[in-house]
């Protein structure tokens, strides 16, 4: 075999390190376009391919009569209209010999060749976690130094080879399709078999019975197949696409396969039979895929309409093999088999037709299963010898999952990859995976690009995302991207909803992982379409990324001291730097992030904006939880939800987590006006919102409220002001003073320079005792709602739930809010007039108490809102007190969402 599979001693050498921002492996079509987005962003990128030349699955697959079905004309880079229209190409479905020279053409123009090491195998990459990079290592020894890995290595890139005992003592050639050799391989006059008739098979089928004395073809599963109909293209043809450019750009985008056509004949039920037929009858004439993935979507939920397809199809093939019917047997899927579509669909060219030859022989592999291979030959299990003088197999791929399962893969804790997906097959949009920081790929499982898409669209879509989240990382000067594990939960929850609406799942395919013994099944591909893989994408990149935690390495000594604020237990949110923050009471926050957590979509007119500012100890996590919901009052359906978490609260920027001069007892005092006025710049300046439909919170949450329609009184329809006053009250003030005192005279905390939460874990506890007496009510208790949550005692309650529950908190992100918190008052906007300050409302508010709140009772709550136009008092009658805010009584949820709904309705 004279393909150059080998790999070349790094001419760096050994020893010698190299440092990148990025490493592609891979410069087939991902890897390029890849290469070149990265360059584009500035970075100082190198591309690693284990071929000699640029291609990828073009370079590898050049087998006779490999060539693409996917038109020529959606089967490009949309790089410019320039490039587009620079390659002529010769056909409608070119050969690989001119899909290699295109791809080396695109590399050429936009000069990538001198960023991309040839003849290089990536062995091993292993992340390091106090660095934030990745060392990987070819199989030559090199070692490179990179801050992100962006594996491209294709999902059909690590062939099935050694499928058989005995391939070695075969004394003629044994040829695979994947690692096919590059020159003339001489096949005219012998005696060849070909293992195999899937998309690659019947491709090398048809091509090679013409030369071959005599031809066998191993079937084993037939395969529906689709006429191809290629033909030349001229200058005029290519013009005509050219000018279409930016129409199609934008167009394989918003389809399901991420071709220029959809499912867009209208519904098979509002048809009758004739007109289904000549549907199919139009169809199977334009000698495309579009028969499969451009007519009635149905075939792929519903077996009885996906038989009649079937039929169709099986008709059509059956006419071509002259109704032979011991050729049908062998050919033509049978209904018991699969159905069509529900596992890759090739296009041929008189593919059937070759069996009608005299030097073409099919030989039954299911009957009598191939055993092994001989020296002569290849031998059935029927102890049949089929002397041969060249076996070609194309036996398929370790798909999606191959390529990167081997490269010994390490992330997080030395986590292997392969390991991982030996027992299931996960990531986050196909794109990430949990645990494998800065890591990021293309083409590998549970996104389109795995299967299901045009593969060009579907590359540089993910591409272009994977340059997206990494240039908002790096302006927000963070050096670490990882997806959450709810993220990715989420995702592959989704992932495998939609497949499992669909017969796809029920096919043995590649598409399942089947072929591969062991292999974990799941579909590989994302199955929901392009289109709305596409949405989900720009979704994210939208709204900053949420679920994709990031962090910068200067700060994550600060930030893992506390491993308890993060990504994994509160996201996902996002972060926004929304750049320095003077604060009222003097100084600064430099780069000031603010964690956000968003629901739904803004709508055109930008008038369905809810925030949701975030209460003492709380997170966005809390909020969604226990306030948000189709509907509920907050209905993501219908606003769009916008959870901010307060300065403080360990996500947004805090004390733990601020590093440097602010880091820890150093962090400057915050007052609920600064947490305001930062969330004005985000709403303002990143979510373009001029009004708020609505500001609504608890406690701290109902402060930050009362602020932002006292400071911005235009901005603010609607005010819900839950279990808080505008201004605290001395006795409040006292309260939260014992709880700052219970932590500081904790002699663990040190004057605020402790190592970690577990060294006040005294104080946290008293912080605890203290919440529990005032923060839940005296009826709480009475009505035994302790000990129905599966608590035997109060004693048990405060030691297995509230003491745990504050446990893991940092001391001075608490504190921090504590002396926020005392310090609410609305009042300093007019010296200290509280009517003339709540006056200045303009937004229609509903102060919402909890009847049994010791420390904001109704009282207090009440006497503000007289002071209040346009407002009404809602009190929530419920036992449990203030910390019923978490969600404990069903019935005062219920009672909010009636108000909060009438509040939204007003
Ligand atoms: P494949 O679809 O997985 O087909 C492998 C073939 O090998 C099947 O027919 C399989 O039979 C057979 N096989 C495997 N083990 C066998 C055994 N022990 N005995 C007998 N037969 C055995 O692989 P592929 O044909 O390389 O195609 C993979 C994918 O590449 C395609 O689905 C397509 O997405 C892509 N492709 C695209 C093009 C194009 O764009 N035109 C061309 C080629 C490939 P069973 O089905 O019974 O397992």
């Amino acid at each position: 075999m004279d393909i150059d599979i080998s790999v070349r001693e790094s001419a760096e050498g050994a020893d010698h390190v190299i440092h990148l921002d990025a490493l592609v492996i891979g410069a087939g079509i991902a890897g390029i376009y890849q290469l070149h987005r990265l360059r584009e962003l500035g970075l100082n990128v190198r591309a690693f391919e284990t071929g000699s030349g640029v291609g990828g699955t073009w370079y590898w697959n050049r087998y006779p009569g490999a060539r693409f079905d996917s038109q020529v004309e959606a089967y490009q880079f949309w790089i410019s209209k320039e490039l587009y229209a620079a390659w002529k190409p010769s056909e409608r479905y070119p050969a690989q010999p001119e899909t290699e020279r295109w791809l080396n053409f695109v590399a050429d123009r936009l000069d990538l060749k001198k960023d991309i090491q040839l003849n290089t195998r990536i062995a091993s990459a292993h992340y390091n976690e106090d660095s934030g990079r990745w060392l990987v290592t070819t199989s030559a020894g090199q070692q490179i130094d990179t801050q992100y890995l962006v594996a491209c290595c294709g999902m059909l890139s690590a062939p099935l080879t050694d499928r058989f005992p005995g391939q070695a003592s075969f004394k003629g050639q044994l040829l695979h399709t994947a690692l096919w050799p590059k020159g003339e391989v001489d096949l005219a006059g012998k005696r060849i078999a070909v293992i195999g008739t899937g998309a690659t098979g019947i491709q090398v089928v048809q091509s090679v019975a013409p030369l071959a004395k005599h031809l066998k073809v191993f079937v084993r599963t037939p395969q529906y197949i689709l006429p191809m109909k290629n033909y030349k293209y001229d200058q005029a043809e290519w013009d005509k696409w050219s000018s279409q450019f930016d129409e199609l750009k934008l167009r394989v985008r918003q389809t399901f396969t991420g071709f220029p056509f959809d499912f867009e004949v209208g519904p098979w039920a509002e048809k009758t039979p004739a007109e289904r037929l000549a549907v199919l009858e139009a169809f199977w004439e334009k000698g495309s895929l579009e028969l499969w993935l451009g007519t009635f979507a149905e075939m792929f939920f519903d077996p009885s309409i996906n038989e009649e397809i079937s039929e169709f199809v099986r008709g059509k093939m059956r006419a071509r093999l002259n109704n032979d019917p011991a050729l049908c047997d062998l050919l033509v899927p049978k209904t018991e088999d699969y159905g069509f579509g529900t596992h890759r669909v090739p296009l041929e060219t008189k593919y059937l037709e070759v069996y009608l030859r005299d030097n073409v022989e099919g030989v039954n592999c299911r009957t009598a299963p191939i055993e092994r291979i001989v020296p002569e030959g290849i031998m059935t299990a029927d102890g049949k010898v089929h002397e041969v003088d060249v076996i070609i197999m194309a036996l398929g791929f370790d798909a999606g999952s191959g390529a990167l399962s081997r490269i010994d893969i390490r992330g997080r804790d030395g986590r292997s990859l392969k390991a991982q997906w030996q027992q299931e097959i996960r990531t986050a949009l196909g794109m990430q995976v949990h645990g494998y920081p800065n890591l990021f790929m293309t083409g590998a499982p549970l996104a389109p690009a795995a299967a299901l898409c045009n593969m060009t669209t579907c590359l540089q879509q993910q591409a272009d995302w994977i340059t997206g989240c990494i240039s908002h990382a790096r302006s927000q000067d963070r050096d670490v991207v990882e997806v959450s594990k709810t993220f990715e939960d989420e995702w592959v929850a989704h992932h495998d909803a939609v497949a499992a609406a669909t017969l796809v799942v029920k096919t043995d395919s590649w598409y399942m992982g089947s072929n591969v013994e062991g292999k974990p099944r799941r579909l590989l591909s994302y199955i929901g379409g392009g289109a709305a893989y596409n949405a989900k994408c720009n979704e994210l990149a939208e709204t900053g990324y949420p679920g994709f935690g990031m962090i910068s390495i200067q700060r994550r000594g600060m930030e893992t001291m506390n491993a308890y604020y993060g990504q994994e237990g509160h996201g996902p949110y996002t972060l926004y730097n929304i750049g320095d923050l003077t604060l009222e009471d003097g100084g600064v926050i430099p780069a000031c992030e603010l964690a956000v957590a968003t629901f739904g979509k803004l709508n055109a007119a930008k008038d369905n904006a809810v925030l949701i500012p975030t209460w003492y100890s709380g997170t966005n996590k809390i909020i969604e939880q226990v306030l948000i919901g189709e509907g509920r009052a907050l209905d993501p359906t219908r606003y769009f939800l916008i959870i901010v978490n307060q300065i403080g609260n360990g996500l947004s920027t805090s004390p733990h987590n601020a590093g440097g001069d602010l880091a820890g007892a150093a962090f400057p005092h915050v007052r609920i006006g600064d947490d305001v006025r930062a969330q004005h710049k985000l709403i303002t300046e990143n979510f373009g919102i001029e009004r708020l439909a609505l500001v609504v919170g608890g406690s701290m949450g109902a402060q930050q409220s009362y602020e932002w329609a006292v400071r911005y009184p235009e901005m603010v329809a609607r005010v819900g002001a839950i279990a808080g006053t505008a201004r605290n009250t001395e006795l409040d003030f006292l309260f939260a003073e014992t709880l700052i005192e219970a932590i500081t005279s904790d002699p663990g905390f040190a004057g605020g320079s402790y190592a970690a939460a577990s060294d006040v874990a005294a104080g946290l506890a008293r912080h605890a005792r203290l919440w529990t007496v005032s923060g839940w009510s005296d009826e709480f208790f009475r009505q035994g709602k302790h000990l129905a949550m599966g608590f035997d005692s109060i004693g048990g309650f405060v030691a297995n739930f509230m003491v745990p529950y504050f446990a893991p908190m940092d001391p001075n992100n608490l504190l921090c809010m504590a002396w926020k918190w005392q310090r609410g008052d609305v009042s300093r906007h007019t010296n200290g007039d509280l009517a003339a300050a709540l006056g200045r409302i303009k937004a229609r508010t509903f102060v919402l108490p909890i009847s049994h709140d010791n420390l904001f009772p109704p009282a207090d709550c009440a006497a503000e809102q007289r002071l209040i136009p346009n407002s009404e008092l809602h009190v929530l009658e419920s036992g449990d007190g203030h910390l019923g805010l978490f969600g404990t009584d069903p019935a005062m949820l219920a009672q909010l969402d009636t108000h909060l709904k009438a509040l939204l309705e007003s």
